[in-house]
Formats: structure tokens, C-alpha cells, sequence
């Protein structure tokens, strides 16, 4: 979850180093850190808070070195504080080392460290890295480093570096590291979005891979020490797309982007009315779907199983990648397995396809080149563009779309035809969504209505249940209000005790068979005095007459009802948070891609 940067060249590495830690800061942001090789001597600078803190202690001082790592935390282990913080140093501060991960059996080695006389001054597990390779070191860093991560259980990517040796040692195993090939020089980052500005040539590194970073370029090596020749792939985002470009928030920025990334979603996929899908799998052979995530990732595999059984007529599990792991699934040959992770890099969802060893397994993704592209089967990219927001938005609608693609494409592969006019419709999502957000001004002047309430209820039916769910998700992440998402139905079994006239109800609700119940639901919270805000295509009386607040959104088809839908509860945690005073953007607690379990 953390972001790692390094960087070894020919100019002064603080400056890489410090602008790569803030385009990570997305990935956590309770600590940061450098580390370089100032006169020989490895010098460290850390602080507590986001990397403005540490920016500022470093303004004082003159920094020539063209070597050095950097962090910004994300604790798992020990509170967020300066010792903590990372780069960690051994005893003898002659090794540094900057980790993303969790090292779990960090307490058995502190324990054997300790009993050698190693001082481990922090509460963190990153710490005892140091002190490893300090007692493996003879000579040699990259030796040291190799022998350490043979020790190592649980999940690691490591920046190492040596008082007495010009380089930097990387090494990964579960969580992401990439390296930047430049013009003599060199980086190392958790995500592209760090160096991007610098190169656009990067090799993503495989589990127990070591890179040996110096002055006169990079060498690739297994575990065994055996040379391997990395690929070099050229990242196409371009700095804009990594910019706030006006915006006040990514989590902004991203909303207004979707009418442009759901179209960039579809691009080329859509052709004469037929669904074209590079993925490598008969979707005859397939004889369930089993959808696996976590977060709004999750909320968009309970849609995918609304949409794939309605429209291919095939049964489809959904499970938390992190129960589905630990849970002995039943997978069948003749399953397909569905992971859903906007990074690629997501712990859990990574270990959820490791179970998958004897079925089609295809992945739905938004970075190119990331873990999960690598070993699925198949897969969809939802050429999204870098989503910074802490809070998923463009993401989401991403993924929805590209799992109405898949079941439209399993539909016309299975039966040799497919709903033309739920194609064109699909098209005609991205101007819809357009008319929705040209009135953000309304929602805006609504959500001021939710300042001071601590607690809200989001409902909604069918394919609009898992939108409640995610909009709930959405205002509980950024503004710190209790939200819950629940079918409006099961409302009465539980939820209903809660409702007086300080509760915020939200209800979705489009046209179509259940509209009716819906209405039901919203006359029995209005007898207890709850707050209502309906989204609905339904130009209708009755819902103006019990709702306090109505937000019209296009009429669509329900199975593409969500893409619209979810726009205005997007726009309402937003404004709501922000009104609130939090900083949407740095949500406390949270981080962007969850690299640990
Ligand atoms: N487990 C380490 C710590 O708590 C690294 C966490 C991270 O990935 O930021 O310091």
C-alpha cells in the first residue's frame, strides 16, 4: 500500500525522489522518508505526516547525492510515527532499506535477531530487514539481500541500499515494483505514476526477482543469482492524465472523466453491432461463473452476476477475494473465475486467482503490465487512465462496462446473437452520464442538507442494490458518515429500527417491474420521519411528494441502470465530504491499492 521511489543517476536524486513520493502519496500517507549516500555515509530524513512535512525539513539541507530511496508509509505494523517511519536503518547504519508488504513471521526473526545482539529500535517488521541483511552482509549487498529474502515469509518489495556500495538492491515478492529505464539513470517505483514524468520505459518485476541498480544502467537476477533478461514495456499515460488538470480533487477530476472513460472502455470493443474481446476462452466450455474482489470491485461482480445471469443465462458466484482464499472453493474445469482489481496488484484478489489452478480464470483490470494482467488467462483492460482518487469513481463505471461487454460478448458467442439495442444503448452512455454531471450544481446544493447527520441508509432493488451498496461505500470513505447500503426490501428486517427524522434515507429506484415496491418502501420510512433523497428516471408524483429531494438521471434499460445511477451518489459523497472540511483526496486510514492482506 505504500509508495517506494529510488533513484540512481547522474543528477541530485532528492528532487526524483521527493516529486515521485508526492505523485504516490495516494498510496499512503502517514509517514515518509529518504534515504542517500551523502560523503560516503548513508543519511536518513523522516518525519511523521504527509510528505509536505518532510519537504519542508528537508528544505534546510544540501542533499548532492545521485543515489537514494525514498517511502510513504501505510502502517501495518507499529502507529505512524517517525521511528516508524521508513527508511530503516541496522545497527551499525550502514544498510537502509525501504519495504511495501508485511513480513509475517517478522516476530520469529526479531526474536533470533535479538538473541545476536541486534538493537531493533522500531515496531515495524521492515526493521529486522535491515538487521538481516546486516548479518548476512560480508562484502557483497546483493548477496546479502539474496540470502535475506530467502528468510522472508509473507509478502515484500524492497529498496536496499549501502553505506559502501553505489547501488541500490531491489527485490519483490507479492507486492508491486516496477523499474524506470532512463538516460543514464535509473528508477525504482511501486507504480508508474512516480516516474512517469521521467521515462516511459519500465520493467515490471516478478515475484522473488532481484534488480542490482548502478551508475551504468541495471541487471535483472533470480533467486539463484542467475542473469535474466527483463522486458521493457513503454507506459502510454501521459503526465496530464497524472495532473489534478483544475480540480479541486482527483476524486472530482475522476468523476467528470467518466463520460470519457467509459467511451475509451468501449473504443474498438463495439464493432457493426458485434462485441469484439481478445480473451482466449470458449464460452460454450463454460459452465459457471464464479466473480471474485474486494471493495467497489466487489460491488461491480454483484452487478456483473445481475448482468451475466439475466443475459447469458448462466449461474454466477460472487465472493470477497479475501474469504473466497481461505474458504476451500469448489471450482469446477469447467468454470470461469472472474478477479476484479482496478490496480492489478490487490493481495487478496491476487491469492483468490492462485486457487483457481485448473479453470479458465480471466481478469478485469485497469493497469496494463500489473500482477494480475500477468497471470490471468485472459483478460479486459478498462483503459481507464491512472485513477489517483483514494475513492474509486471512473473505475467503477469502467468495470461495469466492461462486464456488460463480456456478457453481451458471451451472449452472442453462446447463441450467435446479441441485443443490438442494448449495444446502442451502451454507446449513448457516455452522453448521458454528461447531462447528469453538467447538473452537479444541484447536488451540490443538496448535499449541504447533510451536513451534521452522522448516520444515512442507501436502498436499492435488484441490479440497483449493489449501486446502493457502492454509493453507501462511496460517503462512508471520504466524508466519515455512517453509511449503510441494504436491499430496500430487507429494509423492514432490521434497518427500519434506525429511521427518525435525523436518518438519511437514499433510495434508487428506475421504472421497470419492482418500481412499485420501491414506492412502498419509500411511504415506510417517510411514516417514521426519515430524510429522503431519491435518484430515479421516474418523473412521478408520488416519489416527489414523499422524497425531500429528488435527482432525476436519463431513462435507460435496467441492465444498464448503475452507469447512470451511481453518478449522482458519487457527486454527493464528494460534495458532502468536501463540505465537511476532509481532504477527499488523502481519506484518513484508507490507502489506494491494498498491497497487503
Ligand atoms: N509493514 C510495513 C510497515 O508497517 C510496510 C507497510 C507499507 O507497506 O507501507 O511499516
Amino acid at each position: 500500500m505504500c509508495g517506494i521511489i529510488g533513484y540512481i543517476g547522474k543528477k541530485p536524486a532528492t528532487p526524483f525522489l521527493i516529486s515521485g513520493l508526492k505523485r504516490l502519496e495516494y498510496r499512503g500517507y502517514d509517514s515518509a522518508g529518504i534515504c542517500v549516500l551523502e560523503n560516503g555515509a548513508l543519511e536518513i530524513i523522516k518525519e511523521e505526516g504527509p510528505i509536505k512535512m518532510l519537504e519542508a525539513e528537508l528544505a534546510n539541507k544540501i542533499l548532492n547525492s545521485t543515489i537514494g530511496i525514498a517511502h510513504t508509509r501505510w502502517a501495518t505494523h507499529g502507529r505512524p510515527n517517525k521511528i516508524n517511519a521508513h527508511p530503516h536503518f541496522d545497527c551499525q547504519k550502514k544498510i537502509a532499506v525501504v519495504h511495501n508488504g508485511i513480513i509475517e513471521n517478522f516476530q520469529a526473526l526479531k526474536v533470533l535477531l535479538e538473541s545476536e545482539g541486534h538493537k531493533i529500535i522500531s515496531e515495524t517488521d521492515t526493521e529486522i530487514i535491515a538487521h538481516l541483511i546486516e548479518k548476512f552482509y560480508v562484502d557483497n549487498l546483493e548477496k546479502a539481500v539474496t540470502e535475506t529474502i530467502k528468510c522472508l515469509e509473507g509478502t515484500f518489495g524492497l529498496a536496499v541500499m549501502c553505506a559502501t556500495e553505489h547501488k541500490i538492491i531491489v527485490a519483490r515478492r507479492g507486492s508491486p515494483l516496477i523499474l524506470g529505464i532512463g538516460e543514464n539513470e535509473t528508477f525504482v517505483a511501486s507504480d508508474a505514476s512516480a516516474i512517469i514524468e521521467h521515462t516511459q520505459q519500465v520493467i515490471y518485476l516478478k515475484d522473488n526477482e532481484i534488480a542490482i541498480l548502478s551508475e551504468d544502467g541495471y541487471s535483472l537476477k533470480n533467486i539463484n543469482g542467475e542473469l535474466l533478461t527483463g522486458e521493457t514495456q513503454e507506459i502510454k499515460w501521459t503526465i496530464d492524465e497524472i495532473e489534478k488538470g483544475g480540480f479541486k480533487h482527483f476524486m472530482l477530476k475522476e468523476i467528470f472523466e467518466q463520460p470519457k472513460t467509459i467511451a475509451n472502455t468501449l473504443r474498438g470493443r463495439v464493432n457493426n453491432g458485434s462485441i469484439k474481446l481478445s480473451v482466449n476462452l470458449d464460452p460454450k466450455k463454460v459452465d459457471k461463473i464464479i466473480i471474485t474482489a474486494c471493495g467497489t470491485s466487489w460491488h461491480s461482480a454483484l452487478i456483473g452476476k445481475y448482468l451475466i445471469e439475466k443475459i447469458v443465462g448462466l449461474p454466477v458466484e460472487v465472493d470477497y477475494a479475501s474469504e473466497f482464499r481461505y474458504r476451500n472453493p469448489i471450482i469446477g474445469p469447467n468454470n470461469l473465475l472472474i478477479v476484479i482489481s482496478q490496480s492489478g496488484e490487490t493481495a487478496d484478489t491476487l491469492a483468490a486467482l492462485k486457487e483457481a489452478t485448473n479453470c479458465e480464470t480471466l481478469g478485469i483490470v485497469n493497469i496494463v503490465g500489473s500482477t494480475i494482467s500477468r497471470e490471468v488467462k485472459s483478460g479486459i483492460y478498462l483503459h481507464a487512465g491512472p485513477e489517483i482518487g483514494v475513492a474509486s469513481t471512473k473505475a467503477f463505471t469502467s468495470q461495469v462496462t466492461s462486464l456488460i461487454l463480456l456478457a453481451l460478448y458471451f451472449e452472442e458467442q453462446i447463441s450467435g446473437e446479441v441485443d443490438r439495442e442494448l449495444i446502442n444503448e451502451l454507446e449513448s452512455i457516455p452522453q448521458k452520464i454528461q447531462s447528469i454531471l453538467d447538473n452537479a450544481k444541484e447536488i451540490k446544493a443538496i448535499s449541504q442538507n447533510f451536513i451534521g447527520s452522522h448516520n444515512s441508509l442507501y436502498l436499492g432493488r435488484g441490479i440497483n442494490f449493489p449501486v446502493a451498496l457502492e454509493g453507501a461505500l462511496k460517503l462512508k470513505e471520504v466524508s466519515y458518515i455512517h453509511a449503510e447500503g441494504y436491499p430496500a426490501a430487507e429494509m423492514k428486517h432490521g434497518p427500519i429500527a434506525l429511521i427518525d427524522e435525523n436518518m438519511f434515507v437514499v433510495f434508487v429506484v428506475n421504472h421497470g417491474p419492482i418500481f412499485e415496491k420501491v414506492i412502498s418502501n419509500i411511504q415506510e420510512v417517510r411514516a417514521r420521519g426519515g430524510r429522503i433523497i431519491t435518484i430515479t428516471d421516474m418523473d412521478n408524483e408520488v416519489i416527489k411528494k414523499l422524497s425531500d429531494y429528488v435527482i432525476m438521471v436519463p431513462s435507460v434499460s435496467e441492465e444498464l441502470s448503475p452507469l447512470v445511477n451511481i453518478i449522482p451518489l458519487q457527486l454527493l459523497a464528494y460534495y458532502v465530504a468536501d463540505l465537511n472540511g476532509v481532504n477527499v483526496d488523502k481519506p484518513r486510514n484508507l490507502a489506494k491499492s491494498v498491497t497487503v492482506e
